[in-house]
């Protein structure tokens, strides 16, 4: 039978439950148990996909087209396995389901109410992975802060299924803060037994308290948290601040996490975990032994949530080059053809970044002819690569006005558009193309070398194309697609052989690197970068320990 782990948070938001969730996953996993994290999100929105990445950080996008929560993410990231729409829940689905069941004339003219209706149907989402048989143990991680009023169903939800289940096959693992007041020197332990009585006074125990902290926590105070919260000695875990995400996993093991859950679900301990190639991982990225200075160019670079995925692309591929990535965000409203030069000048590359609608963007057209002519790596990911486009029909075929339908209806050189299918439709989100969708590599071109293959299948989230009736004047002036979709035709990847690294791809890399699996194209665009330097003179030793963004 599947065994269920729920993680949930209090006292703050931001205390890092993906983070935790996944980290007790990868040590699950490692001892040999087949483990999926989903997560459950309290919000009305069906999905976060229309989001606008200020509210809610990227909207990550899994290999069956779901527009998820970024900590879908970092569940890919630290696991090496795919997740899929099951694994993120929200309100609004919940609700969407139920109320489309009571329109069917499904409830068979009964009141339809949170409870048992809606709490019925989330219990049903949190089984639903676990009856595939594919999983040992299922860890469901709720979103929001316990006592917030979003959060009651799901708390509901939660104490049912352990009622039902019982305690050996159900666990509740609360992450919460104890702080530290410097005037009076004390960690604080109020707001977690606050946390604490607060979900009991909905019904639900926890058993395992996972404590963020800056400083140490010591056994005396351990004691009081277990006797005050209700839970055993050995269940008060110590969540230090770390230099990484990365290192949780083994702050977690040293703490015995992963074995405390399994104790207390009566499960084996299992083989002892190996984390050698992650500790492997962890000492490139801690030691790095060279730089490089990357560029990212987006409109939402102030928040660092909002371009996750590859932030975490760049830290796995400069493991592998043992080079520390410095990012260095670059707002492109910022940019204008005047001061490209001098923002863009110490740059050892560049990467355009996603994105949608028009702010910004001659910014980033601007970056890219930039680079485009003075020959520094080049990475345009998205709507990074349909620019790269736009400039090259601009300043080099000489189609002034050329731009994506996106931004100018009116162009008269649409080299970007969006295709025939997709004009019909008019409802938001979910009228993309979404999901993993296969590519063929050209023999001989430099994507087909990075890949070290011509087969290779990427996850997409846009709607508009690279309009193939240019492709002649393209490649006849330089720019050549080298990766084309093979069902439809249409253009993935574009470069410039004449370029040190000069790569745009329509469809969406980083969503696909992992610790283990950094993504090729991002490795190759780093070692390009470490190129650049090094032909520029810049190249320095770096000897100190150096943590590569969080
Ligand atoms: N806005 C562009 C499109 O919809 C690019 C999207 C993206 O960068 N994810 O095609």
């Amino acid at each position: 039978m599947t065994k269920y782990i729920f993680v949930t948070g209090g006292v703050t938001s931001s205390l890092g439950k993906g983070i935790i969730a996944a980290s007790l996953a990868k040590l699950l996993q490692a001892r040999g148990y087949s483990t999926t994290i989903q997560k459950f999100d309290p919000y009305i929105n069906v999905d976060p996909g229309t989001l606008n990445p200020y509210e809610h950080g990227e909207c990550y996008v899994t290999e069956d087209g779901a527009e998820t929560d970024l900590d879908l993410g970092h569940y890919e990231r630290f696991l090496n396995t795919f997740t899929s729409q099951a694994n993120n829940v929200t309100t609004g689905r919940v609700y969407q389901y139920v109320i489309n069941k009571e329109r069917e004339g499904a409830y068979l003219g009964k009141t339809v109410q949170v409870i048992p209706h809606i709490t019925d149907e989330i219990k049903r989402r949190i089984t639903l992975l676990g009856q595939k048989n594919e999983f040992d143990i299922v860890i469901t991680e709720l979103g929001g802060t316990v006592g917030d009023i979003e959060s009651l169903p799901y708390i509901e939800a939660v104490r049912q299924l352990k009622w039902e289940m019982g305690d050996e096959n159900c666990l509740v693992v609360h992450l919460t803060l104890i702080p530290y007041l410097k005037a009076a020197k004390e960690l604080k332990t109020k707001p977690t037994q606050h946390s604490v009585k607060m979900m009991s006074e909905n019904g639900l125990n926890p058993d395992i308290l996972v404590c963020r902290t800056e400083e140490p926590l010591n056994k005396e105070l351990k004691r009081k948290v277990a006797l005050f919260c209700n839970v055993t000695q050995d269940a008060v875990i110590e969540a230090m601040d770390a230099d990484t995400i990365y290192s949780v996993p083994l702050e977690m093991m040293r703490e015995q996490l992963d074995e405390i859950c399994l104790k207390k679900l009566e499960l084996p301990m299992g083989t002892d975990p190996d984390l050698s190639r992650w500790k492997e991982f962890l000492n490139k990225l801690r030691y790095p032994k060279s730089k490089v200075v990357i560029g990212l160019i987006g409109k939402y670079v102030e928040l660092q949530d909002a371009y996750k995925s590859i932030l975490e692309a760049l830290i796995h591929a400069g493991a592998v080059n043992e080079c520390k990535v410095e990012v260095r965000n670059i707002h492109s409203e910022d940019l204008t053809p005047k001061n490209a030069a001098e923002k863009l000048r110490n740059l050892d590359a560049v990467l355009v970044a996603p994105g949608f609608g028009n702010r910004g963007i001659d910014g980033k057209i601007d970056a890219i002819r930039y680079a485009r002519e003075n020959k520094i790596p080049f990475f345009g990911i998205c709507l990074g690569m349909q620019m790269a486009c736009v400039e090259f029909a601009r300043n080099v075929l000489g189609m002034e006005h050329a731009h994506s339908t996106e931004m100018n209806d009116d162009t008269n050189h649409a080299v970007i558009c969006m295709m025939e299918e997709q004009k019909n439709i008019t409802q938001m989100g979910g009228t993309m193309r979404l999901g993993a969708y296969e590519c063929k590599l050209k023999e001989g071109s430099k994507a087909a070398a990075i890949y070290g293959k011509q087969d290779i299948s990427e996850r997409h989230r846009h709607r508009y194309e690279f309009n193939s009736e240019y492709l002649e004047a393209f490649e006849k002036a330089g720019m050549k697609a080298t990766g084309i979709n093979p069902a439809t035709g249409l253009v993935e990847i574009v470069e410039l052989p004449e370029h040190p690294y000069f790569v745009g791809v329509q469809f969406h890399p980083e969503y696909k690197s992992t610790v283990e699996n950094p993504h090729p194209l991002f490795v190759a665009f780093v070692a390009a970068a470490k190129e650049a330097r090094n032909r520029n003179g810049n190249a320095e030793k770096v000897f100190e320990k150096s943590v590569a963004g969080n």
